[in-house]
């Protein structure tokens, strides 16, 4: 066990820590294997005992104004700020991604809880024209109910934190469920709403076996809203849960972002920033450019740069200075990345660079590049998750974009030229909910991030975010006099 990651993992129901006494899940540190801790798994009696808080909890938070609550989430966000250090430290330990990775994700976690906070405090309805003037018209936003969250392991702490804030600030109570690999740093933003006086029940934390939290939480009639964010085949056995019972959903799903590289661009710059953005959090992120399609005249050179980057990112543990790309978080997606890489060989791709694990022990992968990648390689049309990335080349605008739009995902789509009349077609013509045209922007707190296709239902951030936790009323009054 690890002195630097807390040894009393919990779950927390009604405003209080639960240990010991139940079966536990090992967590693990991807870097080394080593185990770090044991986590408790939910029985149903704890389920239904967050059921029951939240209810309690929904009642005493949904009638407080937006402004109290704001002002319980600023107090949350300024905690979360003074032990930033210590939290992004357990982060990187149970993640496995570089401690300035960590440190970031703390910090895009902080900012989504204040925007969010400030901007409860503007969901305003509207007033109408009325049919008479003794008639009076109107439509008033108010909370849907306690919901039942599901948050990845990828993004720990800022991807529980979205969910969290809008809930709250819409006025919602909340049993939310992240990953079991990467428990404590959600604890920790738990423990920052507690300290921060959130009243007990309004956010419960359950861990356990997946399928048998979200078939007990989804099925319950206390739970007014499901949130996700995670793979396609899980967000499929989701929505029908909560389709039997007519639940409302976010699902922020997977995608497959494709990146066209036209050849009026810097190819040096562009293929560094490429690479650099690729090989972010080991290429496990939602919105990685998993595919580029390079125009044919730049290709040679692009591929060249682009590997030549690849090669000097430092991997590692993300404890050790310098790592810029730490372990793969779990065997998983090691054995993925071995299966993406070996199917698409299979198939006459080239490895460039990387191409296997690094090392014995640890979850590590090389930064992999493949080219003359076959159509129907595993590759081009599953989730990759990995930093294992395809580049291929094409000749015209159409044919780019008709492969880009060839999958069942629409999550991204990146694109870099110098043309106006190029980047506005591209903006109409490319099936995605998150464009990126001559820029790679992660996903911010007032920005709404939402799937086409199989990528995903609704929003998440922005006012979009918050108004999936909200439900309209309409509301007629006429005098009597
Ligand atoms: P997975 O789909 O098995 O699990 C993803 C998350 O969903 C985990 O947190 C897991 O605990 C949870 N989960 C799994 N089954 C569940 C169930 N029945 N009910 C509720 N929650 C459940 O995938 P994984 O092996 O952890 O990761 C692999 C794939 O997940 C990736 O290829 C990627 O497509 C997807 N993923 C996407 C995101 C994202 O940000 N969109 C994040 C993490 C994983």
């Amino acid at each position: 066990m690890n002195d630097a990651y807390p040894q009393d993992l919990g779950l927390l129901i009604n405003g209080e820590w639960h240990r010991g006494g139940r079966n536990v899940h090992v967590v693990t540190n991807p870097a080394t294997e080593a185990p770090l801790a044991e986590l408790p798994l939910a029985t149903e009696a704890d389920l239904d005992a967050a059921l029951h808080a939240a209810q309690r909890g929904f009642h005493i938070w949904s009638a407080m104004s937006a402004h109290q609550r704001a002002r319980l989430m600023m107090r949350a966000a300024q905690l979360l700020k003074e032990r930033k250090e210590s939290i992004a430290r357990v982060l990187t330990l149970e993640n496995g991604k570089p401690l300035v990775d960590s440190l970031g994700e703390l910090d895009r976690a902080i900012e989504t809880i204040e925007w969010t906070a400030e901007e409860g405090k503007r969901t305003y309805g509207r007033v109408m024209v009325p049919r008479s003037r003794a008639l009076s018209e109107m439509t008033i936003k108010r909370p849907v109910g306690p919901v039942a969250a599901f948050a990845p392991w990828n993004f720990p702490v800022v991807l529980a934190a979205r969910k969290v804030a809008a809930a709250l600030a819409a006025g919602c109570s909340t049993v939310i469920k992240p990953a079991e690999e990467t428990p404590a740093s959600c604890i920790a933003l738990a423990q920052a709403f507690t300290d921060a006086g959130v009243p007990a029940g309004v956010i419960n934390m359950v861990f356990g076996v997946p399928a048998q939290v979200s078939n007990h939480l989804i099925a319950s009639t206390t739970i007014k809203k499901v949130s996700f964010t995670g793979s396609v085949p899980i967000g499929r056995l989701l929505c029908k849960l909560a389709g039997e019972q007519l639940k409302p959903v976010t699902m922020e799903l997977g995608g497959h972002s494709p990146v066209i590289v036209f050849d009026d661009v810097d190819v040096e710059r562009i293929a560094t920033m490429c690479a650099a953005f690729k090989y972010r959090n080991a290429g496990q992120v939602c919105l990685s450019p998993n595919r580029f399609y390079v125009h044919e005249r730049i290709y040679d050179a692009f591929v060249a740069r682009f590997v030549a980057a690849a090669q000097r990112i430092e991997v590692g543990d993300g404890l050790r200075p310098g790592t810029k790309m730490g372990p793969l978080n779990n065997v998983r997606r090691l054995r993925a990345a071995e299966a993406f890489v070996e199917d698409a060989c299979a198939r006459g791709a080239r490895i460039e660079t990387g191409g296997k694990r690094v090392g014995t022990r640890g979850y590590f992968f090389e930064p992999t590049v493949l080219t003359c990648v076959d159509e129907g390689a595993s590759i081009l049309n599953e989730e990759p998750f990995c930093p294992v990335v395809p580049i291929m080349p094409f000749a015209t605008t159409e044919e780019a974009i008709a492969k880009a739009n060839g999958v069942e995902f629409g999550l991204a789509a990146y694109a870099f030229t110098d043309s106006l009349t190029r980047a506005s077609q591209l903006v109409e013509s490319l099936e995605a909910g998150w464009l990126g045209i001559n820029s790679f922007t992660p996903s911010l707190a007032d920005a709404p991030i939402g799937g086409l296709k199989t990528s995903g239902i609704g929003y998440e951030g922005g006012p979009e975010g918050l108004d999936a936790y909200l439900h309209t009323k309409y509301v007629s009054q006429a005098s009597l006099v």
